[in-house]
């Protein structure tokens, strides 16, 4: 076990609005306890209270009028479980932190974020996901969380509790998450290389090429601008005229007019899992730094007919649209998981930072998709109606039933949750 030991830095480092800066807290309190004793006693003793993680969520589900609190002041620590395969991690941790920790040890997750920067427990609230249509999103990987729950009580649970696939995907309204406990794999090595100017007819094959798969495009024109190929790194290289694509000879940033140095290293490079599969760099700004996000999980098999659909709106798409990003996820059992029993293709939208001139278009995207019956990404810009939403989850019903058990006096609510989760 690695201990970090206490952070005490003070409550004014707890984040007053998200990093996007289109959500402004409108918490009455900000606290940063530092230690779980006392986590337990503001719990117990508050009427509405909601954790913050690192801010990155787009939307306001973590937006509470009440307490809001940081839980990056307890003490951290790294526990691998070697028999298990399994790594124990404070919620608070970034992922980057804890990839760095457990490469040392010889360990890797099996997948990441396109961020390092992103906090455990708010990353895996909102099953937040990497790509590879073999890999699942970050949530699935864990197999056991430990929370304190409404009353202040502290509640352990793992794969073998009654109920764990709903409450891993719990959108912080089920408990604040002090431990995440996360399935290991050997660590690995791989190598990223950028490939340009991808035809439609050759996007499933590309998205299954390698062991993490992005597309870039701007809806300008059909063909897709860039295939970022994460590949083990024994793999030999795309050829010269792969899939009719040619290679980029510099470093890319996603965004066209950013600078690569935010990225990390491309061009066949090999290095470390941590440092390939997320696309940005832990110690620099990740995206663009000013934008709203929104994303969408469709069946795999729907990935050609769902962008034919959304043909029909790239006039309105293009114009607010910094990039957009097409990846893959397996499908897993977590109850609000957007890849519930379901293989996934995923179309995310980086817009540009205008929530006025976005959630027309939006909307516009939504209308398209349905009838690929698509789940919002938990964390991001949407406007799906709530009984919609509501039938595109088998469990979205017994997911109610477990806010109520858990949090019977709607301690965790916010206003947003509340249209989704009416109480
Ligand atoms: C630049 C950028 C790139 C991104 N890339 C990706 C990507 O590649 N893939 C992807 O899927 N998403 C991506 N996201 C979205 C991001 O991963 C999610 O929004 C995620 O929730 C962020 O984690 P966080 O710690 O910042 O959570 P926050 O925004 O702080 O919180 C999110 C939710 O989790 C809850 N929560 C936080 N901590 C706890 C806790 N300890 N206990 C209980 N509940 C808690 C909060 O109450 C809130 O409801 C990106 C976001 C940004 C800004």
């Amino acid at each position: 076990m690695i201990e970090q030991g206490p952070n005490t830095a003070s409550t004014t480092d707890v984040p007053r609005r998200n990093w996007a800066g289109n959500v402004r807290y409108a918490a009455r309190a900000f606290h940063r306890p530092t230690s779980t004793d006392e986590l337990r006693r503001l719990v117990a003793g508050s009427t509405r209270l909601r954790a913050v993680g690192s801010g990155h969520s787009f939307n306001r589900f973590g937006d509470t009028d009440g307490d809001l609190v940081s839980l990056a002041g307890l003490p951290t620590a790294v526990e691998v479980d070697r028999e298990r395969g399994q790594v124990t991690v404070s919620g608070a941790m970034r992922y980057g932190d804890l990839a760095r920790q457990l490469h040392t040890q010889g360990y890797a997750l099996a997948n990441l974020a396109s961020l390092p920067h992103i906090s455990v427990a708010g990353a895996v609230a909102t099953a937040t996901h990497g790509s590879g249509q073999t890999h699942g999103n970050l949530a699935s990987a864990a197999a056991g969380l430990e929370l304190v729950t409404a009353d202040g009580d502290l509640l352990r649970v793992d794969r073998d509790t009654d109920r764990f696939a709903g409450m891993v995907v719990g959108l912080g309204a089920l408990g604040l998450v002090t431990r995440v406990t996360l399935d290991v794999v050997p660590a690995f090595e791989l190598r990223q290389y950028v490939r340009l100017d991808l035809g439609r007819e050759a996007l499933d094959e590309a998205l299954g090429s390698a062991y993490s798969v992005s597309v870039f495009t701007d809806w300008r024109t059909p063909r897709l601008r860039e295939v970022w190929r994460k590949q083990a790194a024994d793999q030999p290289p795309p050829s010269a005229d792969w899939l009719g694509t040619t290679a980029a000879v510099q470093p890319r940033h996603p965004v066209l007019g950013m600078s690569p140095e935010n990225c990390t290293p491309q061009l066949g490079e090999p290095g470390p899992w941590h440092e390939r599969l997320p696309h940005f760099k832990l110690g620099f700004t990740p995206s663009s730094g000013d934008e709203l996000q929104s994303e969408y999980h469709v069946p795999r098999t729907a990935a050609a007919d769902a962008l034919a659909a959304l043909d029909d709106v790239a006039h309105l798409i293009a114009p607010v649209l910094l990039v957009c990003e097409l990846r893959t996820v397996a499908a897993d059992e977590l109850w609000l998981s957007p890849n519930h029993r379901r293989d996934s293709f995923v179309v995310h939208f980086t817009w540009i930072d205008d929530t006025a001139a976005v959630l027309p278009v939006v909307a516009a995207v939504e209308e398209r998709l349905a009838p690929f019956a698509p789940r919002p990404h938990w964390g991001k810009v949407f406007v799906t109606d709530p009984a919609e939403l509501a039938a595109r989850y088998p469990h979205y019903a017994d997911f109610s039933t477990l806010l109520t058990d858990l949090d019977p006096k709607a301690k965790f609510h916010t206003d947003q949750l509340n249209r989704y989760f009416p109480r």
